[in-house]
């Protein structure tokens, strides 16, 4: 996969007086305020990518990362008798913690 340029827009607002902005930016560097220059802070930022077919590609494959089917279908093809299994050991598990805090 190729590298996405890391720019986020960012919006910011003076820690004194009423400044507030937003500008794209790159990277974590301080900015002061333009009008007093004291320190802003960061309440909102939106990271930038440039080429939105890239972005859905980053986010599938995300999304595959945890597996494509949900805890539903594995309890579906476990047995019975092993998801009792699975439960005591978690009631266990539970118990152990439990007696020890
Ligand atoms: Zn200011």
């Amino acid at each position: 996969m190729r590298a996405v340029a890391q720019r986020r827009l960012v919006h910011r607002a003076c820690a004194v007086c009423e400044w507030q902005g937003m500008a794209v930016e790159t990277g974590n560097r301080a900015r002061e305020c333009p009008w007093c220059h004291a320190p802003t802070r960061i309440f909102n930022e939106e990271w930038l990518v440039p080429d939105p077919a890239a972005v859905k590609a980053q986010a599938a494959e995300f999304g595959r990362q945890g597996g494509l089917v949900g805890g539903r279908i594995r309890a579906q093809r476990l047995s019975a008798k092993r998801r009792a299994e699975i439960a005591r050991q978690a009631a266990q598990a539970r118990w152990r913690r439990n007696r020890k805090g």
